[in-house]
């Protein structure tokens, strides 16, 4: 059959492969070390699974605004108060299903055929594909390994275009783990103010910040600024709920009404339940402590992590600030062989460490990050340790 232009563009992904393939050899009994983790191994905290349970046996199964409840809407704008010194109206917050939805309603909203949406590099790998799917074109832009893979504003002043229609930010960035300053943050917003350009802030790794520093959201350098931000966050990461598919935006009202509109017409409201548990996730005070744990774990095994990497030589990393991922650099590893065999990319690599030591990470040709690979530390203490030395071991072996 027939598939058309606009889904025929989309890429498959690149490592669903190599983890459809870890996953056998894990079946056959292999003791396989993952690195691809894309969620915290943490489960959701009782309190919200109990609200869960209390939804439930209330009979909250039926639909609700496609928008979401008003009072999840309303503990979502008491949150960006709170937590981020913004005023939204609940009329303002869309929930969605999950973070992913959330962008996917923000670029149904903004974009028209042929408007660019400037994309810094390394990026999450679907932004390029919903701009996509909605008719614009991502201009990726490289950021500097030496700047910690943060947007410059001199960088984002050459990247504007008549085209222009919007950025994209990620911080805390999957999959550096860079965070920004307030001040680089605010650099670009500089830049951003007298033009037109429409920002998506995609915050869903907020709280994994190990800064020690506070964590601003672009909406916060001013009114104007603010006005052109859709701001994107959610409970996945933050309390460890990625299967409940919970994400919301924030933005102006007419943004807010069109992103609405669109998701009333495909998938109506998120799932009924699942808006009860954020409710609690985002109401209760017990959330404080489950983040601060969380917090401290991941800030442990980053560490603990950085500690192995640091004995091998021939790889390179920018160390990380946020999320729980490390960005490594392997281009120092192209052109040698094991056992014969050539790592010319990212992908042959992660083949072939899968193929030798029984060990998965993500190659990031498709985060716009050739030469290099992706290691998540959101695994136990034993596997994080065991998989890098299996990874120091490749590196040494190597011809
Ligand atoms: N944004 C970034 C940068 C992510 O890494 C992810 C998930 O991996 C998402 C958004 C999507 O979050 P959700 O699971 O809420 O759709």
């Amino acid at each position: 059959m027939k598939i058309s232009r606009r889904a025929e563009r989309v890429t498959p992904s690149l490592t669903l492969e190599l983890t459809a393939r870890a996953k056998k050899m894990k079946a056959e009994g292999r003791d396989v070390v993952s690195f691809g983790a894309g969620e915290p191994d943490f489960n959701t905290p009782d309190y919200i699974v109990e609200a869960a349970e209390k939804a439930l046996k209330e009979g909250k199964t039926k639909y609700t605004p496609a928008s979401g409840i008003p009072e999840l809407k309303k503990a979502i704008a008491d949150k960006l108060k709170r937590d981020n010194g913004l005023d939204y109206e609940p009329s303002q917050i869309v929930v969605s299903n999950g973070a992913k939805h959330s962008l996917t309603n923000a670029f149904a909203a903004l974009l028209d055929e042929g408007d660019e949406v400037i994309v810094p590099a390394p990026y999450w790998l679907t932004y390029p594909e919903l701009i996509g799917l909605f008719g614009g074109s991502a201009k990726i832009v490289e950021t500097k390994k030496e700047n910690g893979f943060k947007l410059t504003a001199s960088e984002l002043t050459a990247a504007i275009t008549p085209r222009t229609r919007a950025i994209v930010l990620n911080n805390p960035n999957n999959p550096t783990g860079a965070v920004y300053t307030k001040e680089e943050l605010f650099a670009l917003a500089e830049v951003l103010e007298p033009t037109d350009i429409a920002i998506v802030s995609d915050e869903i790794y907020e709280t994994l910040n190990y800064t020690g520093r506070e964590i601003v959201s672009i909406a916060t350098y001013s009114e104007k600024i603010k006005e052109r931000t859709i701001l994107v966050n959610g409970v996945s990461k933050t309390y460890a709920m990625t299967g409940w598919r919970i994400g919301f935006t924030a933005s102006p009202a007419n943004v807010a009404k069109a992103m609405s509109n669109v998701q009333s017409h495909m998938t109506s409201n998120p799932n009924t339940v699942a808006q009860y548990a954020a409710l609690a996730a985002y109401a209760s005070p017990e959330g404080e402590k489950f983040l601060a744990e969380m917090s401290a774990s991941f800030s442990r095994r980053r560490s603990l992590i950085e500690g192995e990497l640091d004995k091998i030589g021939g790889i390179d990393y920018v160390k990380p600030d946020g999320a729980f991922y490390v960005l490594v650099d392997v281009r120092g590893l192209m052109g040698k062989r094991v056992k014969g065999k050539e790592i010319c990319s990212a992908q042959r690599l992660a083949e072939l460490l899968l193929e030798e030591k029984e060990t998965v990470v993500i190659p990031c040709e498709s985060f716009g990050a050739n030469g290099f690979v992706r290691l998540s530390y959101a695994i136990s203490d034993d596997d994080i340790v065991k998989g890098v030395r299996r990874l120091g071991e490749f590196v040494s072996e190597l011809d």
